[in-house]
């Protein structure tokens, strides 16, 4: 490993990519090398050790049911390193699927349960009568957001810990009825927005400057 780069865990890359969410990736890589600094992505996949501690942005994109079936089988062993990267402020995108997977359960179409890492008080249920498809819009602190939505899976917040990512001009977000898309947590950005999200450049830079911010704290640490 590069001491230099900056580096990105990228969570189950071959199975939770859909519609493109490898292109936040993409972005976040192109926008730090046009700030000057190289990055470094692992792919964290099935079976692979992970210290989420060594890192300084995880990345976490959506799948279908059944990807995230077989990924929440390997999940439960990461819980406390990312519950602590999560915990001490550290930058981390999830979506769609991957937003889901961070929450309690998620409850899929064939009425299976799908226990979640449970590190944020959300929920989802797969309603089948309601696809939630098409193009979003919303308002969020860094300004207007525009994306795409696939899912059925609703999800609903169990408390008032988090704070939703954006107030919903069009399409559905987290659920048919609290207008309200994904969620923020410290530095935890869960999202409903495929497109990729990150194609929106105002929270494209705002999360590279706290992963810059994350960077020079971990390397300086480490001298
Ligand atoms: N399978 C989940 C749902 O339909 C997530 C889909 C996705 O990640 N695109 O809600």
């Amino acid at each position: 490993m590069n001491k230099s780069s900056i580096k990105i865990a990228y969570l189950y890359e071959d199975l939770m990519n859909t519609y493109g969410d490898s292109g936040d990736v993409k972005i976040i890589k192109f926008l730090l090398k046009k700030a000057g600094y190289e990055t470094e992505v692992d792919n964290v996949s099935l079976g692979t050790n992970f210290d989420a501690s060594k890192y300084d942005f995880v990345f976490f994109g959506g799948g279908q049911d059944l990807e995230q079936t077989i990924v929440a089988k390997d999940l439960p062993r990461h819980k406390q390193t990312l519950q602590k990267y999560i915990e001490s402020g550290n930058p981390m995108l999830c979506i769609c699927g991957g937003y889901q997977l961070l929450g309690s359960y998620y409850k899929t179409n064939a009425g299976i349960t799908i226990k979640g890492l449970d590190i944020v008080p959300i929920h989802t249920v797969f309603k089948a009568d309601k696809r939630m498809i098409g193009d979003t819009h919303y308002i969020t602190q860094w300004g207007e957001v525009r994306a795409f939505e696939n899912h059925s899976g609703q999800t609903y917040f169990d408390n008032d810990k988090l704070k939703p990512l954006g107030k919903m001009i069009e399409g559905y977000g987290n659920n048919p009825q609290d207008g309200v898309e994904g969620m923020r947590y410290k530095n935890l950005i869960g999202s409903y927005s495929h497109g990729p999200l990150l194609k929106n450049e105002n929270i494209a830079n705002a999360l590279v400057d706290k992963i810059i911010t994350r960077y020079h704290r971990r390397t300086e640490h480490a001298l």
